[in-house]
């Protein structure tokens, strides 16, 4: 076995539901974690049932109950150690990141920081969960608001961020005073044992074990039997827009919370005036890093017709010298897709797209060599074509010429989906019009930043199809909470509100 995956606690054949230690039981189905470079078995789990997911749930129902006693700040402070506990275990989580999934090394560690950043976000927040106050109608009376913990959190993610995902939402619920059951991908669950047994190991030292659970199935019997389990008073869920219809309907028929993180169609408008160097590379990163699989990846790009030509040649030539291969070597900038199917969503959207009339300009091929990797793609479009209304998990970049500003935004924003957008331009006045309110239509809206790689410190998500929910910083907490309205009367009187009389 792997180095790193003894290191990180992974055996040869794994247990599927956790809550602390490993609970005993399984459906007696395993999956196996491939490495999409090279088509190796990592390691195995054996898939947990409803029965085991009842265990982790009365586990993390019980830890619940002692964990909202402890103050904000304290809950903080072991939130504090679990980033510590990432951090000496930064290089190894990062490479099984990148092992699992086929990211880059860099953005695996990358991830992983990210997941750092998030523990010491969330201990600043642990100290400034605010309520407001407000001044009453009535004399001698005082309100305000304050939030109080939700209770055990269900937390689904997708295979692409098989370990930040799940941090952005468990830092925060755990300085909020909840506990968290993590639902992860059946495409990556090694990574989210590693990161379960470490952060459980910081939890147990301070009495809290189970306080996380982890529970790998299938979607039919864990997945559905978690969303509508009324004892979860939240579910945060990642992942394609298709899983985030099927979430909402069900927590909405219990009439409980969602937080609902989905597909995205991001789109660059790239003005005349633009800094083109500064644009180039913003669009290539956002489209061909991690091989086109992030939520905002760039996957349409508008382009001025008076610099289309030059701007697309270039393009297709950055395109043509991307290293693609091992992901661990570190002049690799594009790894693999994460599976096969990924493969024939990629050759597939290619013969929709040519059906269409597209015009591939660059890309197109899957690699002759064992993996699952594909060329980076660039199709020269209409912005009127069918498919461009949907989002194709794989690195396949639209390119659509433009005459006006105007018409970019529209067809910017006539898509389903809303997550991420940017401009390129150095001027003040487009930069303004694409981010007034009758602008981009998107959760995010970047000037001469590219779509993908948001900072934690910002609220993260998009509107439509995108699911509306917001994760990571600025005031992201209070989806974890519940708000509660307080109206105190130190008064001798009992004045009602609007003026009301009722005397007796
Ligand atoms: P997916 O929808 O196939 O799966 C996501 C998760 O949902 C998995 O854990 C899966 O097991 C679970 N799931 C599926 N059906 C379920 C059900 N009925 N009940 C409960 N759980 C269920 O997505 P994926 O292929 O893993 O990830 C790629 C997608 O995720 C893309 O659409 C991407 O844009 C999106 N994504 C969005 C964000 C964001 O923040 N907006 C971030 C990362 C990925």
């Amino acid at each position: 076995m792997n180095e790193v995956l003894r290191r990180l606690g992974i055996e040869e054949v794994n247990p599927g539901a956790w809550a602390g230690s490993a609970i005993d039981g399984a459906t007696g189905e395993v999956v196996s974690s491939t490495n999409p470079s090279t088509g190796e078995v990592l390691a195995k789990v054996s898939l947990a049932g409803t029965r085991e997911y009842e265990v982790v749930v009365s586990r993390a129902q019980e830890a619940f109950e002692r964990w909202r006693m402890l103050p904000a700040p304290k809950r903080g402070e072991i939130v504090r150690q679990m980033g510590q506990a990432m951090r000496a275990q930064k290089d190894d989580l990062g490479a099984l990141v990148t092992m699992e999934v086929g990211k880059i090394l860099s953005e695996g560690l990358g991830e992983v920081q990210e997941s750092i950043d998030m523990a010491d976000l969330a201990v600043g927040m642990s100290r400034q969960l605010f309520g407001l106050s407000m001044h009453s109608e009535r004399a001698g009376h005082r309100m305000y608001e304050q939030w109080h913990p939700l209770g055990v959190v269900g937390c689904i993610t997708a295979f692409n961020f098989p370990n930040a995902v799940w941090a952005w939402n468990a830092m925060v619920a755990l300085i909020a005073g909840d506990a968290v059951i993590w639902k992860p991908s059946l495409k990556a669950p090694l990574t989210a044992i590693a990161t379960h047994k470490m952060c459980d190991a910081v939890l147990a030292e301070h009495g809290f074990s189970g306080l996380l659970g982890l529970i790998i199935g299938g979607d039919a019997d864990v997945g559905e039997t978690m969303i509508a389990d009324s004892r979860l008073p939240l579910i945060s869920a990642t992942g394609s827009t298709r899983m985030g219809k099927r979430v909402n309907q069900v927590v909405a028929g219990r009439l409980g919370r969602c937080l609902l993180e989905l597909g995205g169609n991001n789109a660059i408008i790239v003005e005349p005036d633009a800094d083109l160097d500064l644009a180039i590379r913003g669009v290539a990163f956002g489209a061909v890093g991690t091989a086109g699989q992030r939520c905002t990846t760039t996957r349409r790009l508008f382009v001025h017709s008076s610099i289309a030509k030059e701007f697309t040649d270039r393009l297709v030539a950055a395109y043509r010298q991307v290293p693609i291969g091992d992901p661990m070597k570190s002049d690799t900038l594009m790894g693999p897709l994460i599976d096969d199917d990924a493969v024939r969503m990629y050759t597939e959207g290619i013969e929709a797209i040519k059906a269409e009339g597209g015009e591939v300009l660059v890309g197109g091929d899957v690699l002759d060599r064992a993996g699952s990797f594909v060329t980076p793609t660039i199709v020269r479009g209409r912005p009127d074509m069918q498919i461009v209304q949907h989002e194709i998990f794989v690195p396949i970049l639209y390119v659509f010429e433009y005459d006006s500003i105007e018409d970019a935004i529209r067809w910017q924003n006539d898509v389903p989906q809303g997550l991420s957008s940017a401009i390129f331009t150095d001027s003040f006045r487009k930069a303004e019009r694409f981010l007034a309110h009758h602008g981009s239509d998107c959760g995010i809206a970047n000037v001469n930043i590219g779509t993908s790689g948001a900072e934690i410190g910002g609220a993260f998500g998009g509107e439509k199809e995108t699911g509306g929910g917001r994760e990571a910083g600025s005031d992201s907490w209070k989806a974890y909470m519940r708000r509660q309205t307080c109206t105190l009367n130190w008064s001798t009187d009992l004045p009602l509100a609007q003026g009301v009389k009722f005397d007796i």
